[in-house]
């Protein structure tokens, strides 16, 4: 720190002149600014004079490090020696763990879109949660799912059945924060709002434009499919052109439910106004190619 002292030094010379002991103290706040200090002091090789020539550079720095703007914020300043002819003070700027984990975050974010379903599935992290005899079956069979995508997109989906409160819902959406993590459209439907959020938009646009978003995103998860109360339009105009979609591309598609599939089938046939087994057996055979069924047991996990 020789050179560092004397340098300080010059400065303090000049502190009785108004004019120098501004820019005295500046010099010292800069020199004495630990990232500053630790460069310096890794940089024996730079001389008084190649330090004097690279102070506006230090001065950058300093600023950079201390005074962050709403443009400076996400970058961290890196000073470096440029040895090509003369030992050169520079800088560079890299952007922060802090702002690229943000980003990263912002990103699945974007990626995960959820449908009358709350925000605060998005904290749901598979590494975290409870795992147990009654849920592994499920784990297992989502862990199968996530690496088998990796190298196929048309990996089977699931049908997740069981009892309120067991943890369908949960365990799905840390499914979904994952794969948005990995870089896929991922939607998440709350089965039940959805439909009943359509009747009395049925001849909207913008109905057209969110069963086609939803037919095409890279995952699909339909929640609590049968809670929902079908009319024959709802069915056969909007679920079945779903899962018919889903079925001609061959895009994973994932659904959770209170009921087994084949008492599903009897929900589909019932619609509020009539009853029509074949339709209803049509559409149960598209959830069936669609997906493999996983029975979750367990106590109801809202009860504590
Ligand atoms: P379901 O969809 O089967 O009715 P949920 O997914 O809504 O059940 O789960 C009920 C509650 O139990 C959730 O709010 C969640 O907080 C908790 N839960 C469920 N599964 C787990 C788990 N594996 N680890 C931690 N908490 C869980
Ligand atoms: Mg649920």
């Amino acid at each position: 720190m020789a050179i560092l002292n004397s340098i300080t030094d010059t400065g303090n010379k000049h502190t009785d002149n108004k004019v120098f002991s501004k820019q005295s103290s500046l010099r010292d706040l800069v020199l004495n600014d630990l990232g500053v200090r630790q460069f310096l002091g890794c940089h024996p090789e730079l001389s008084k004079d190649d330090i004097e020539a690279g102070f506006p550079t230090l001065y950058e720095y300093y600023q950079a490090r201390n005074n962050k703007d709403s443009v400076t914020k996400d970058y961290v300043p890196e000073l470096f020696v440029e040895s090509k002819n003369k030992k050169h003070i520079s800088i560079t700027y890299h952007k922060s763990a802090d702002a690229i984990k943000n980003d990263k975050e912002k990103a699945r974010k974007k990626r995960l879109e959820l449908i009358n379903l709350p925000d605060k599935l998005r904290s749901v992290d598979l590494k975290y949660v409870d795992y147990d005899e009654d849920n592994k079956p499920i784990i297992l069979a989502i862990a199968d799912f996530v690496k088998e995508y990796r190298t196929n997109p048309h990996a089977r989906g699931l049908y997740l059945c069981g009892d309120f409160g067991v943890g369908k819902t949960y365990l799905m959406a840390g499914m979904a924060n994952l794969l948005a993590e990995e870089g896929h459209k991922v939607v998440f439907l709350h089965m039940p709002t959805f439909i009943s959020s359509l009747n009395g938009h049925i001849k909207n646009n913008s109905v057209r434009e969110e069963i086609q978003r939803i037919e095409d995103a890279d995952i699909l998860i339909i929640d609590d499919i049968g809670a929902e109360t079908l009319s024959a339009w709802s069915r056969d105009n909007v679920l079945s052109v779903i899962l018919q979609a889903r079925m001609d591309n061959a895009l994973p598609t994932f659904f959770t439910s209170n009921f087994a599939m084949e008492d599903l089938q009897r929900h589909f046939a019932e619609v509020r106004t009539s009853s029509d087994p074949v339709k209803a057996a049509r559409l149960m055979q598209r959830i069936k190619v669609l997906t493999k069924e996983v029975v979750i047991g367990g106590k109801n996990r809202r009860l504590g």
